[in-house]
């Protein structure tokens, strides 16, 4: 009932008329895309990719300059190989070159937005009101896969780091939990106590979605495990910002007796891709987005292979980005999803490119191991695995209670047999673990010398 009301009469006022946007046009042309055939979605795809082409060339300085070095104008890419002839930028290139790619009849009318820099830089980047409704409504499609719509009650756990709690006390608890019906738990400092009061708050609001960061997610569906008694049932659990293990996954479904929906996002470009409730993989936004997956000698990953994620916003034309590495790794996919919708999948999307933990005979050791392994010993509350040396691997555990000395060598033989003979594993126990500007809880950490795994 709500939410009939809310669709006839709050969003519209609430879209249109308060925020003046095309979101809502963009978000009825995103639903029936969806389901277009693929021919159809990449030729539109590929002709707004033209007109972006086209606009950066014609406004922008650097994007101008990078056409006139390949002595090619933007009508001379015809296919995806001419495509691939533009240089893949990286985050060093925005930084050194953002005034040269602003866009020259879009001066001024940007917006500005810098991302967390968990790299330990951060990023500055300007966007249009126009892009900006893009990926709102490229979201709400996203979100509604798992049956999240505006009108149902949604609890979201995010991760905002301490100064920034005022603000968004002041601008989204009072406006999202009476008029949208949401609530807004902080997690940045999620202790014990925090998560008993927060069950209990859960328990009377009755949420039917819940979407938050993983990691406070998992922690909460540990907390219910052990010490909690859940008494409402929510129809979905979307899980965002942090990479979602498949271990975490099967504790967050277990505890919350509903599906997980996984997504994939940036601060770049808000929702890039989703699971949809057959979760045979997450469907891209390519109406929104270009997105290739680069492998090691440059050439697109085939179905199945690993590789860099690189995109180029199809709408953002304040501040073109064309074929941009993300940081992040993908598994590519050509497989048709069962639900019927067009758009392509990605098998899974792997994590930080710079937080894999190496080894010293040359293999690449996913997050995946150490969430699977810790997540059998109910002794460790919460760890990290950080990476100095090629030879070191250092893992810091809080502990949920004491563990005996023999499950500790147990754990330690076990990370040798993975790692290799060669790593010396160096187990400390701490109290806290420090989450990243952006309230992000990093499982592996790699401070290895600043060099792409794949270049
Ligand atoms: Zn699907």
């Amino acid at each position: 009932m709500y939410q009939q009301i809310y669709k006839k009469l709050i969003s519209p006022i609430h879209e249109n008329i308060f925020k003046r946007s095309k979101f809502l046009n963009y978000l009825g042309f995103l639903e029936e895309s969806q389901w277009w055939p693929r021919d159809k979605l990449l030729n539109f795809q590929w002709k707004e990719l033209q007109k972006l082409l086209k606009h950066s060339y014609e406004q922008t300085p650097y994007w101008c300059d990078i056409f006139k070095k390949l002595k090619i104008k933007p009508e001379d890419i015809k296919n995806y190989s001419d495509f691939q002839k533009l240089p893949i930028i990286e985050k060093q290139d925005i930084r050194k070159n953002k005034k040269s790619m602003v866009a020259r009849n879009y001066a001024g009318k940007t917006f500005t937005k810098s991302t967390s820099g968990s790299t330990g830089m951060p990023l500055e980047l300007d966007y249009t009101s126009d892009s900006y409704d893009w990926r709102m409504a490229v979201s709400k499609r996203g979100y509604s896969w798992a049956g999240c719509e505006d009108g149902k009650k949604q609890a979201y756990f995010w991760g905002v780091s301490l100064n920034q709690e005022s603000v968004w006390k002041k601008y989204k608890e009072a406006i999202y939990q009476t008029v949208l019906r949401q609530k807004y738990i902080n997690c940045y400092d999620f202790t014990e106590e925090k998560m008993r009061f927060t069950l209990d708050d859960l328990n009377k609001f009755k949420p039917e979605i819940i979407i938050g960061y993983v990691n406070p997610l998992y922690n909460f569906a540990k907390y219910i495990k052990n010490l909690g008694s859940i008494k409402f049932k929510p129809k979905a659990v979307i899980a965002a910002a942090e990479k979602l293990y498949q271990a975490q996954r099967e504790t967050i479904n277990n505890e919350f007796d509903c599906p997980v929906f996984n997504t994939y996002g940036s601060r770049e470009f808000m929702l890039i891709a989703s699971e949809c409730p057959e979760h045979k993989g997450l469907h891209v936004n390519i109406e929104n987005l270009f997105v290739e997956i680069i492998k090691e000698d440059g050439s697109a990953a085939g179905p199945g292979e690993t590789g860099d994620i690189v995109i180029t916003d199809l709408h953002n034309y304040g501040m073109p980005f064309i074929r941009y590495r993300i940081g992040d790794m993908a598994v590519a996919s050509d497989k048709q999803c069962p639900c019927g919708r067009k758009l392509p999948l990605l098998e899974d999307v792997v994590g930080r490119t710079l937080d894999i933990i190496k080894t010293p005979d040359g293999r690449f050791v996913p997050g995946e191991f150490f969430a699977r392994l810790f997540r059998e010993f109910g002794e460790i509350k919460q760890f990290q695995v950080i990476q100095n040396q090629l030879e070191t691997v250092k893992i810091k555990i809080i502990k949920e209670r004491e563990i005996s000395p023999e499950k500790i060598e147990f754990i330690r033989k076990g990370l040798s047999e993975v790692l290799g003979k060669n790593v010396l594993v160096d187990m400390e126990f701490v109290e806290t673990i420090p989450l990243t500007k952006a309230g992000k809880y990093r499982v592996t950490v790699s401070n290895l010398p600043a060099e792409p795994i794949l270049k």
